[in-house]
């Protein structure tokens, strides 16, 4: 076989990946058909695929790249901790240093007692450790019933068994055997899709007293934790009403429930604060953090877990743990990733230039003929795709439909944008620059454009 490298023709790289390479979240023989687009480079906010195209990536890869691609400092870290002590496990009674670093650092930028930390490899595998967490502290308090997780559809926690029960998407739950036992979905506080004629306002409450009338369904004693994304990513940025969170946070207190905040997309300066809850003032029991914790360098993440509950768990065994827990290459990369974005400023980046003119942008796109709603928290943002503005109203095509022709444009004019059905969603690196908001917006309005030429051509508007 020949070396396979970037220098390869494309044509063969898409022969070769559709032989071989299993994408996750793909229809594997549309993707064989059609042929994978191989990104070779990338530098900053802009990616080069093997054609030489360059685009703009608005996704910040896969909501990870908070600090941009091809920071050397991170390369450096990486190849010398590598050749200093490339692994060794947190197993067994032992440590070491890129561990106990990392470990030290987000004690200190996590907010209130949140200071302990819990490795793991991913997202995924951080959400499952919460999941046996949250159930060994009620059993180790002597409550071992009290092991029922409250989430909330269209929800996503990652793609292990239970971290994919915590997730409320339904497509998810049809394949593999899900929900694990004991885990129970409440409804999302999505007021454009769901909120009919309540305020936002009005909407926001009730959907968080859905949290107390399950609990009392379920019976207090036997309700373990709340799970949520401070600001749900994967179910289509989805900001909630202001009323939110507060009552979210009255709920958990008044009936004793843990509340874990899935920071894994909101963490690390994606809304303007190190984390989501410092953003909307909440005070969760457990943070899940993955993505920006190493801008997506080295794949790591874990649970940043308050003193009372570390407190309980440290009184017994705590049967879990992964290889990977607190790699050091990975801690190491991480803990110099979380450098940068402290010396260079990064969150003033965001909350005094890239934000606000985002922000600025981003809602002047609601002139456009199909956008419903132009949503935005900090780096991450949404537009609602629309047949009629002034009702909120579907596509009178399958859900999706608009979504995916606006993702194809996008593909073409030379920017990453994600649909989620028939909502674009954005989450740039945040190190992004007003003049490179001009090009994503410019690009964003060229795919919006094309999108409602072809709807209207194609008899769907
Ligand atoms: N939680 C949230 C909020 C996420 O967005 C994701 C990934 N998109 C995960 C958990 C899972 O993380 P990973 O893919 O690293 O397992």
């Amino acid at each position: 076989m020949p070396a396979i490298t970037n220098h390869m023709p494309t044509a063969e790289l898409q022969k070769l990946d559709a032989a071989h390479h299993m994408h996750p979240f793909t229809t594997g023989d549309e993707l064989a058909q059609k042929g994978a687009r191989v990104i070779t480079r990338a530098k900053g906010v802009f990616l080069t695929d093997s054609e030489g195209v360059e685009i703009i990536d608005g996704m910040a890869g896969l909501w990870c790249v908070n600090i941009g691609y091809g920071r050397d400092e991170l390369a450096q870290v990486a190849a010398r901790q590598m050749r200093e002590l490339p692994f060794y496990n947190t197993f067994f009674q032992t440590t070491h240093v890129p561990a106990i670093a990392l470990a030290a650092k987000l004690a200190e930028l996590a907010p209130g007692d949140l200071n302990h930390v819990f490795f793991a490899g991913s997202g995924s595998e951080a959400n499952d450790t919460n999941i046996r967490m949250v159930r060994t502290y009620w059993a180790m308090k002597g409550q071992p019933d009290k092991k029922v997780i409250i989430a909330r559809k269209n929800g996503y926690h990652g793609s292990a068994m239970g971290s994919a029960s915590l997730g409320g998407m339904a497509a998810m739950h049809e394949q593999g055997g899900l929900p694990i036992p004991d885990i129970h979905h409440i409804n999302q506080p999505h007021w454009y899709a769901e909120g009919g004629d309540m305020t936002p306002e009005e909407f926001g409450l009730a959907r968080a007293r859905e949290l107390e009338a399950a609990i009392a369904e379920i019976g207090e004693d036997r309700v373990a934790a709340f799970i949520a994304e401070p600001v749900q990513g994967a179910g289509g940025v989805i900001i909630p009403p202001e009323t939110y969170w507060p009552e979210i946070q009255r709920i958990c207190d008044a009936h004793d429930i843990l509340l874990i905040a899935d920071e894994v997309i909101t963490g690390f300066g994606r809304t303007g604060n190190w984390f989501g809850a410092q953003t909307f003032n909440i005070r969760p029991d457990i943070m899940t953090i993955a993505k920006g914790l190493s801008s997506g360098y080295a794949p790591i993440g874990g649970s940043i877990v308050s003193d009372a509950v570390a407190a309980v768990i440290g009184s017994g065994e705590f049967n879990h743990g992964y290889t990977y827990s607190g790699h050091p290459v990975a801690a190491a990369v991480a803990l110099e990733n979380l450098r940068l974005i402290e010396e260079e400023n990064i969150l003033g980046h965001v909350r005094d230039v890239a934000a606000p003119y985002l922000q600025q942008k981003w809602e002047a796109l609601t002139d456009h003929p199909l956008v419903g709603e132009a949503k935005i928290c900090g780096m991450m943002a949404s537009l609602a795709l629309t047949p009629d503005k002034a009702t909120r109203a579907q596509f009178a095509a399958e859900a999706g439909t608009a979504g995916l022709i606006c993702r194809e444009h996008c593909f073409a004019n030379g920017v990453i944008m994600r649909h989620v059905g028939d909502r674009m969603i954005i989450a740039p690196p945040l190190v992004i620059t007003p003049d490179e908001i001009d090009i994503l917006i410019e690009r964003a309005v060229k795919s919006l454009d094309g999108c409602l030429a072809d709807l209207k051509a194609q008899g769907l508007l």
